[in-house]
Parts: structure tokens; sequence; C-alpha cells
């Protein structure tokens, strides 16, 4: 098949989270199993600036934005020696900033008229490069317009013919929810601005489109897809998601072990694979401890953190935890993330307080984040929700014990320690069900009983984690059936 992804994030040219590494893998492995591949992503200037070859593909054309005439130019790089074709759509004005979405102020103000315009333009570019794909597969909010044209038929664009659509929901909290103004930016007719296709609650909403246009919809976990068709987690769409259950799945992300396994990784101080755990784990926690400017110990349990400081990851129960906990609990916190200044506030605060028991950094360091994952004994991930979550999959492969709330991807890919799953030999981490200050407190508490009262039993834990396959080839394989449901569903209707 022909696979043309939509996406604002892909590895290594543009990254804020995990969409990044999905839309930097999953194409790679596409194209490994025989597909076509190819990804359109704004030309950020981080993203043009990467330092891989890019060149002019000569397609340029002008896109009308509400009366307003805007040049676009298609430039045009690959991953993995050829194999994946990235599309960048370059408009300066909208793309050459610092930001992907915004900077300390917050949200760029023109949000849907950027990603509007990237839409637009993907839709012109995929017909004047005549890529003819059988699957335009769009991810997140940003992407949203693109089943809304194929279905709609927006422009005529001769491609539409041979596609079919699936929209992929990273996390559904993130909608691009716009003030109704801003529907002529889309170039869609008014007539699709009602509450069963891109009208929510008197507001645009670009996420909804794509799920109420897509011929199917993923999203990135069996639990989350569960969980977003019911009120708690649905954000108010989950009465939408629960009439589109039939073509509704989750798929687990998978791991790019060509870039996170501690056997090759060349961010970290010694490689080691699961013969050698315990001395490469020993040389790299030291290094760790030295750099984040901790005491030096091996015996000391290092408890790791990488995220975005957003109320999702669950910092609001963390933060009474630590500030309880610190003192009397025997362990290293290292903690790297970016975001909202008011869990960095209180982060900060503490790392002053207890410099020799907790260091955090307030940045975005991928060397960092991998040197974290190698040196920590333990990696704590108390979110709120989780779509499916990426650290505790790279966590396992470093034999870093993983420590979560149950939800999203997080319950579907860490089984908890406890008599019934040690005997089974199923074990892999620490689970804790409740959301709530005692059932954390818990979950660490049990995890560093294990860790100094039981060697044995924690060095099971690690070997299995590290043992098990997350690798990209079980969820590429799954996406192959979506693609091929998408295409079976736009055939019955018609419209293939
Ligand atoms: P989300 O997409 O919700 O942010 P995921 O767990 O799916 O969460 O993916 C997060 C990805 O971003 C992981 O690869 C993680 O290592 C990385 N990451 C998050 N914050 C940082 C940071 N401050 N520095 C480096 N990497 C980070």
């Amino acid at each position: 098949m022909h696979i043309v992804m939509v996406t604002a994030e892909a590895v290594p040219f543009a990254k804020t989270g995990g969409l990044a590494d999905v839309c930097g893998s999953l194409p790679i492995q596409l194209a490994t199993r025989g597909h076509q591949c190819s990804v359109f992503l704004p030309g950020y200037r981080r993203a043009l600036q990467s330092g891989l070859p890019i060149e002019d593909t000569h397609v340029s054309f002008v896109v009308d934005m509400a009366g307003r005439q805007v040049s676009c130019r298609i430039l045009k790089s690959t991953l993995h020696n050829g194999a994946v074709s990235i599309y960048f759509v370059d408009q300066p004005h909208y793309f050459d900033r610092n930001g992907l979405y915004g900077d300390e102020h917050g949200d760029y103000r023109d949000n849907s008229e950027r990603f509007s315009f990237f839409c637009r333009s993907v839709a012109e570019a995929v017909d004047r490069l005549r890529l003819n794909p059988d699957i335009v597969h769009c991810h997140d909010w940003q992407s949203g317009l693109i089943p809304a044209y194929l279905r709609t038929q927006f422009g005529n664009k001769q491609w539409y013919q041979h596609a079919a659509s699936v929209m992929t929901i990273h996390n559904l909290a993130y909608q691009g929810r716009f003030w109704s103004h801003d529907m002529p930016l889309t170039g869609l007719d008014w007539q699709y601005f009602n509450w069963q296709q891109m009208e929510f609650f008197g507001d645009l909403n670009l996420l909804k489109t794509g799920i109420t246009f897509a011929d199917f919809i993923t999203t990135v976990s069996p639990t989350y897809a569960r969980e977003i068709q019911q009120p708690e987690h649905g954000c108010g769409l989950d009465g939408v998601l629960r009439s589109k259950q039939q073509r509704l799945i989750g798929i687990v992300n998978g791991v790019d072990y060509s870039v996170w396994d501690p056997r090759h990784d060349n961010h970290i101080a010694q490689n080691y694979g699961v013969e050698n755990w315990r001395s490469g784990k020993a040389a790299c926690k030291l290094d760790l401890q030295n750099i984040m400017r901790l005491p030096t110990s091996e015996a000391v349990p290092v408890i790791g953190l990488v995220g975005r400081f957003a109320e999702q990851k669950g910092w609001d129960l963390l933060k009474p935890f630590l500030e309880e906990s610190i003192e009397r609990l025997n362990a290293q916190w290292v903690i790297l993330g970016n975001g909202e200044q008011r869990f960095a506030s209180a982060l900060s605060e503490l790392a002053h307080r207890y410099p020799f028991k907790i260091s955090v950094r307030f940045e975005f360091s991928d060397s960092l984040a991998h040197k974290i994952e190698a040196g920590a004994d333990m990696f704590l991930m108390p979110s709120r929700y989780e779509p499916c979550g990426l650290n505790q999959l790279y966590s396992l492969r470093y034999g870093t014990v993983p420590l979560v709330h149950r939800t999203g991807g997080l319950a579907d890919t860490v089984t908890d320690c406890n008599q019934q799953t040690i005997e089974s030999g199923l074990a892999t981490g620490f689970v804790f069900g409740e959301y709530s200050y005692d059932s954390l407190k818990n979950c660490v508490e049990s995890a560093l009983n294990v860790y100094s009262q039981n060697p044995s039993l924690w060095g099971t834990l690690v070997e299995r984690g590290m043992q098990q396959d997350w690798s990209w080839a079980n969820s590429a394989a799954h996406y192959e059936t979506v693609y091929s449901r998408a295409r079976e569903q736009a055939a019955i209707e018609g419209r293939l």
C-alpha cells in the first residue's frame, strides 16, 4: 500500500512528545514491511534546520485562506536511506518560529490558521506530487481537516478517489478547539458546521472533524480506546466516539529499539544487556548521580521521572507525596521536564531544600532522558490518564522497573507485582489502581521494599522487563489491518 501520514511532529525533525516518536518510527516500520510511506510535516524552523539534507520538490502553489492568497512551497527529505519520504509544507510566516505550537506567552494565536493552511496545502501537494495514496493516516487535531476534505471532495482532488482515511487520537484532551469565526479558514462550507460534524458547543473543533469524517479511528492503547468512550475521560467527545465504536480500536505504540536500547545507546555511560545489567546499570547510575550532582552511592535506589509538566502527568499527586516523604524515604529522585511553571516551582523549591535527595532539570534534553532511563532503578509515571505512554516501555527495556497508575496504555503494558503475578511469572512493575495520594504512597513504598529486602525478586522483575518485546513490528501489523478495514469501510460507502 501507499500510505501518506499527516502529522505535526516526527522524530528527528520536530518533537514535543510521544506523537513525534510514533510518526518517526511507524513509517519506517511500514516501509520495511513493503509499503510505500510519505510523511507530511509543517516546515518548522527546527525541522528545516535538523541538519538532514533537504531538497526543493519545485512544487509550489497558492492557497486561498479566506480571501488572502498565501504561498506554499513543498520541500523534501528522506529517512532510513530513502525508504520514507518526508515532505515539508514551507511557509515562513506560519512555521519559521521557535516553537511548534506556542511560546512563553502560550499557544500561538493563529494556530487554527496555521494548521488549516497545513491541511489545505497537504491536500493540494498530494495531488500535485501525484502520490495517489491508498491510505491517508492523520494524527491528532492538526491534521483533522484532511478526512473532511476527502469525504466532501473539497477541491475535487483526483487522489480522493483512491484513498481511505484513518484518524489516530494520541491525546483526546488536545482537540484544536477554536472560535467559529475561523470556519472560513478551513475552506469548507458552513453546512458542515453542525453538532454532528465540525461544531462543538458553538466552537470549531478540528479533532472532532477528523473523528466524524474518517473511515477508521484508532487511539494508542486498547484501555484508552475504552476510557475515551466514557464521560470521565471522554473530554466531551465520548458520545461521538461511542457512536463510532464499530470503527474505533486501540493499538499500543511500539518502541524504536534502534534508538532506545541500552545495548547500543550512545548517550549512556556504559552499554549493557540482560546478561550484564547489574554492572551496566551501576555505571550508568554513578554517571547520572554525578551529572545531577547527587551523592554517589550504588546502594541508594534512584527513582526517575521524565515528562511534560502538565496536569495529566500526575505532578499534583506527586508534589504532596514528595513533600511528605522525601526526608523519610531512602531514595534519590531525578526529574527532567518542562512545561507549566506551577509544577516547576514546587519541584525547584524541594530541590533547593533537599539537594542530596532530589535533583531537577527544567529543559527538554533527549540525551538526559536516555541517561535517566539507564541510570535510574525505578521509573515513576503517576499520570492521571495516559493514552499510551512511552517511557514505561523504554524503562522495561532499560531494566528500570516502572511504577505506574493503572490507566490507558500504562494498564496495558505493565503488570503489577503481587503474589499471583509473581507465581505466574508475569510481574514487571508496580501498579496503583486508584488515583490517590495513599495508593501512590503504597506503590512507591512497596517497590522500595522489594528493592531493599528482596534483591532476587527485583532481579527477576528487571530481567523479565528487559526481555519483553514492544517493538513496532506488532503494532505495525495491527495498523495494516486497520488500513484494510478503512478501505473496506470506504468501499461499503461507495467511495472507492
Ligand atoms: P506525551 O506524548 O504525553 O508527552 P509519552 O510518554 O507518550 O508522553 O512520550 C513522551 C516522550 O517525550 C518520551 O519519548 C519522553 O522521553 C520525551 N520527553 C518528555 N519530556 C521530555 C524532556 N523534558 N526531555 C526529554 N525528553 C522528554
